[in-house]
């Protein structure tokens, strides 16, 4: 099938319209029109190839929100006209023990991302949502229930599950106390699901000034982390903190933050983490854990959760041809929360 998306030719090219095929349907394919894509942070990484692993030309995208077009005849969980999306993998063995307890993003052999991964059977690049057009396999293809806006549906499939997976892990829940760093696109929907699960949330900033902000997105409170005493007042009080802080930066304080047994779960890529002090973790039980997505059930019953309880990111739908300013915008955390691209801005081939 011929297709059309925005592409970098090579690393740290603007994105512009290319050409390109999606593959011929597989018994197990489902094929999409895609509606809507957001725009992550990734993305920016994976076109200015910052980890040295991007495979070009790249079409970006791995917030994806489409409508099926066709099913290959095998396929037997989606029909032409359903609503679906597709989020940072696109494949995985199914076969390990991972993949058999629903967690494919830790699949021993590697889960296929979304784009800049490899085909598992033909090797071909794959290729992102930022087309007109994308294909499947039906078990990573995820249903989108009636009455979710889908304008505003797209970031669930990385951001929300990225922060949704952590609070479910953690029984996150009525009674908890859930500190939550950073409020960007991942931070937003970490307090707007920790919430939605019932947490008393604190979104924790150097600066006051985003105090109103966090209280519209459902907080109950700012902790301001240049100010000693709040800090100190504050220690041993939370059961969870997710970090969104998508730069190096120093933990220790944030450790002396959570009782004891509680954990600070990094949700993004900091490199090398700075020399920290071990005596919060070691007289407490605390931790200092990653996660990465989730599963492909967890994020369906993520995006169950959302239709259910109205939970919905906030975003900026832009069109195609101004990807690339909302790009050097998102360096510059210049949007609330998240873009999205309205993808019937960009016309068929
Ligand atoms: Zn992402
Ligand atoms: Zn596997």
């Amino acid at each position: 099938m011929k297709t059309i998306g925005y592409a970098a030719q090579s690393a740290g090219d603007t994105l512009a319209p290319w050409e390109f095929e999606r593959r011929d349907l597989r018994p197990n394919d489902v094929a999409m029109e895609v509606l809507y894509c957001g725009i992550c942070f990734t993305d920016i990484h994976q076109v200015q190839d910052d980890w040295g692993w991007g495979i070009f030309p790249m079409v970006p995208g791995h917030e994806i929100i489409g409508r099926v077009i066709d099913v290959g005849e095998d396929v037997s969980q989606f029909k032409k006209g359903d609503t679906v999306a597709v989020g940072c993998m696109v494949d995985s063995c199914l076969e390990c023990d991972q993949c058999h307890h629903g967690e494919e993003q830790f699949c021993r052999e590697g889960m296929t991302l979304t784009y800049a991964g490899r085909d598992r059977i033909t090797g071909e690049t794959t290729q992102g949502g930022y087309s007109k057009h994308l294909v499947c396999r039906e078990e990573f293809v995820l249903h989108i229930p009636d009455g979710l806006d889908l304008s505003r549906a797209a970031p669930l499939l990385c951001a929300g599950i990225t922060t949704y997976s952590p609070l479910r892990h953690w029984n996150i829940g009525p009674g908890s106390q859930v500190g939550v760093i950073g409020l960007g696109g991942l931070g937003h929907m970490a307090v707007k699901l920790a919430a939605g699960l019932g947490a008393d949330v604190t979104v924790l900033s150097r600066t006051e000034d985003k105090e109103a902000d966090a209280r519209d997105l459902g907080a109950d409170g700012l902790l301001v982390s240049s100010d000693a005493a709040a800090m100190e007042a504050a220690q041993s009080s939370f059961d969870l903190i997710i970090d969104t802080i998508p730069v190096k930066h120093d933990l220790t304080p944030y450790l002396r933050l959570l009782d004891v047994g509680g954990g600070l779960v990094l949700v993004g890529q900091i490199g090398p983490i700075e020399e920290m002090d071990s005596e919060p973790v070691v007289m407490g039980r605390r931790c200092i854990v990653g996660s990465a997505i989730g599963g492909i059930a967890e994020t369906q019953e993520l995006i169950d959760f959302c239709a259910k309880k109205n939970i919905l990111p906030e975003c900026e739908v832009i069109n195609i041809s101004e990807v690339n300013d909302a790009l050097e915008r998102l360096k510059r955390s210049d949007v609330r929360y998240r873009f999205v691209i309205d993808m019937a801005s960009l016309a068929a081939p």
